[in-house]
């Protein structure tokens, strides 16, 4: 049995992985001109690659069911390598003076040392080296069309070459092309949460020499500004501001001057540091009734983009990927030569879902009722969540931290087909 599957990010690769894991051939499809190396850091490093944009210049913070996934692929110590070893989040005010901070050591007791901090450029590397040199990887193109028969699937790629499988996955992100083709327009599925997002890296000495190993952020009601360490070198920025009417500008780097340039301390040093084009777009999630349309599924943002505001997009996508490939795998143990109908296929891909969706609809819940404490709208919001960071190393924060945090080992990612819809 065969998969296309379209985007090499995060979910595309561990789907690629999984699926050859349960001896499904798998062709991955990324429109990006070449892999990430799976030490981005070396790249960052190299003073040729510092154009702002941000291939591997943000971190995720990477914990839960895709960290249990990893596990199961022997990836545990590879990835740790890649850690970035930030010690904590400190917010400042505009003068500089301290307003709260997390120590990092709270999430990695809560979750037992299982939570590390690393650049998704750095994930994506790994799972790629995975693979392996001799896994069917094409870059530099995209989809262009898919067509659907009692037979197969045929994708038509973009540099007008047309591949034939037994199942198309979509990987390729929040703004996924394959989503469009296939069940409409992004406007159908996009939840936006009320803000934007923006990211760049930099390597101004003087905000070097203040990083340390934390990120650092100002805050104002509906608006922040943060950075932190890559390397010696390089440092990122991370600005979020609330944006009620949701459309974005034309000029990112002008509308960041404009809503952070107030933010005191050295704010205006970073803004300094931005690239014309940096990073930016709205945060929000996707959200839609189903994943899969007969032998097309969906897996990772392009079906399940949880947000900022939630977290854990990284991991989820990861672990997703598992579910679908064991689904899958089903259909055929063992050898994955013989053919599935088109029944036998769909059915396979609602039970990946109805495994998987339940979990992220939570998840997704959880996300649009923490985005009012993500960038707090009000002094007296702002004055609440200082409150709360100040709280958090207490073992009372920790409890109430706790269920967002520790990866219980019967997540429903793991639970049977049972309930699934078919
Ligand atoms: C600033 C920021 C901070 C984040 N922080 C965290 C965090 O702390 N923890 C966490 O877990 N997650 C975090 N996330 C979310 C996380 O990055 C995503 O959830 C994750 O990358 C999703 O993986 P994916 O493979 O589905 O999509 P992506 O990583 O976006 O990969 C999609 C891939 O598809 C390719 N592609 C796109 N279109 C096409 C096409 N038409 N044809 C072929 N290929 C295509 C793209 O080039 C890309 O390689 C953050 C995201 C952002 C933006």
């Amino acid at each position: 049995m065969r998969a296309i599957i379209i985007g090499g990010g995060i979910a595309g690769l561990a789907t690629a992985w999984w699926l050859r894991h349960e001896g499904w051939e798998a062709t991955v499809v990324e429109r990006g001109p070449a892999p990430s190396p799976a030490s981005g850091l070396a790249a960052l490093d190299a003073p040729d690659s510092i154009d702002g944009t941000l291939d591997r210049g943000y971190v995720i913070d990477y914990f839960g069911p895709g960290y249990d996934t990893l596990e199961r692929m022997g990836l545990r110590a590879r990835v740790h390598e890649s850690g970035l070893g930030l010690n904590a989040v400190r917010y400042r005010r505009a003068d500089g003076r301290d307003s709260a901070r997390l120590d990092a050591s709270v999430p990695a007791r809560i979750t037992g040392g299982r939570f590390l901090t690393l650049l998704r450029g750095d994930l994506e590397g790994v799972l790629r080296e995975a693979l392996g040199p001799a896994a069917d990887v094409r870059y530099g193109t995209g989809i262009e069309e898919v067509r659907q028969d009692d037979e197969g699937v045929t994708a038509v790629l973009t540099d007008g070459s047309a591949e034939r499988a037994d199942v198309l996955v979509g990987a390729d992100g929040i703004h996924s092309r394959t989503r469009r083709l296939v069940f409409g327009p992004e406007s159908r599925y996009r939840r936006y949460l009320g803000a934007h997002a923006a990211a760049y890296v930099f390597t101004d000495p003087e905000l070097m020499g203040v990083l340390a190993n934390e990120f650092q952020a100002v805050e104002a009601p509906g608006v922040q500004a943060g950075m932190y360490r890559l390397s010696d070198t390089t440092g990122a920025a991370f600005l979020c501001h609330l944006s009620p009417d949701g459309s974005l500008p034309q000029d990112p780097r002008a509308r960041l001057l404009e809503v952070h340039g107030g933010l005191g301390w050295l704010v205006p040093r970073l803004l300094a540091a931005c690239p014309p084009r940096p990073y930016y777009d709205e945060v929000g999630q996707i959200v839609m009734p189903g994943w899969s349309d007969a032998r097309v599924a969906l897996v990772g943002d392009a079906c399940q983009a949880v947000s900022l505001m939630a977290g854990q997009g990284a991991s989820m996508a990861v672990a997703a990927a598992e579910v679908l490939a064991q689904e899958l795998g089903r259909l055929a143990p063992g050898s994955g030569a013989a053919k599935a109908g088109t029944d036998e296929v769909a059915a396979a891909l609602r039970r990946y879902e109805g495994r998987v969706k339940p979990v992220i609809d939570t998840k997704q819940r959880a996300g649009r009722s923490l985005a009012k404490w993500f960038v707090p709208a009000t002094p007296a919001r702002l004055f609440v969540r200082r409150q709360a960071l100040r709280l958090s190393s207490t073992p009372l924060a920790e409890r109430v931290m706790r269920p967002f945090l520790a990866t219980p080992r019967d997540t429903p990612f793991d639970a049977p087909a049972e309930g699934a819809r078919s």
